[in-house]
């Protein structure tokens, strides 16, 4: 727990209990978001497999390096990270799409509109904490950077998946 950080943001008008609340939401999207994508890549058959398989399970990795760095800061805070795996369903902003259609196509699919609610979590996390707590804004903001670029990388795929069709 950081005393000077937490007074920080309190003098500048921030809620921390709202912020923590915030920060747990996020931090069950990514930990909902790393088994999407890891399952995702355990399973995928079809159209550029090896390819597809080698992003999504990179992905993987950065989604629980997310959650990792949003833990750090709800401690730093004076929180504590959601303990319960239980409560990622409840408390998830971007949900869980189970991979059950191991279709490179549909996994693509999937995981893009997870990327494209979560750089929508990043973009209101920072400015919910906008003058406030500028550390969480700097993270909020260095996470959404990934999350424009995983969608990018997925539709990239996508795209040249596409192109084997014609
Ligand atoms: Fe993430
Ligand atoms: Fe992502
Ligand atoms: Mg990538």
């Amino acid at each position: 727990m950081g005393t000077q950080d937490i007074e920080v943001v309190k003098k500048r008008g921030g809620d921390v209990k709202a912020i923590l609340a915030e920060l747990n939401k996020a931090f069950s999207d990514e930990w909902l978001a790393y088994y999407q994508y890891w399952a995702g890549a355990k399973v995928a058959e079809g159209l550029m497999r090896p390819d597809v398989q080698k992003e999504l399970a990179e992905h993987a990795d950065e989604e629980l390096e997310h959650a990792g760095k949003l833990a750090d800061r709800i401690i730093s805070l004076g929180g504590v990270p959601v303990l319960e795996p239980k409560e990622w369903y409840k408390l998830t902003n971007c949900g869980y799409d189970a991979p059950s259609n191991p279709d490179t196509r549909e996994l693509l699919k999937q995981n893009i509109k997870g990327e494209r609610c979560a750089i929508e979590v990043y973009k209101k996390l920072a400015e919910f904490c906008h003058k406030k707590d500028s550390v969480t804004v700097h993270l909020a903001h260095s996470i959404m950077r990934d999350e424009v670029e995983h969608e990018q990388d997925l539709q990239d795929l996508q795209r040249d998946i596409g192109y084997m069709k014609k």
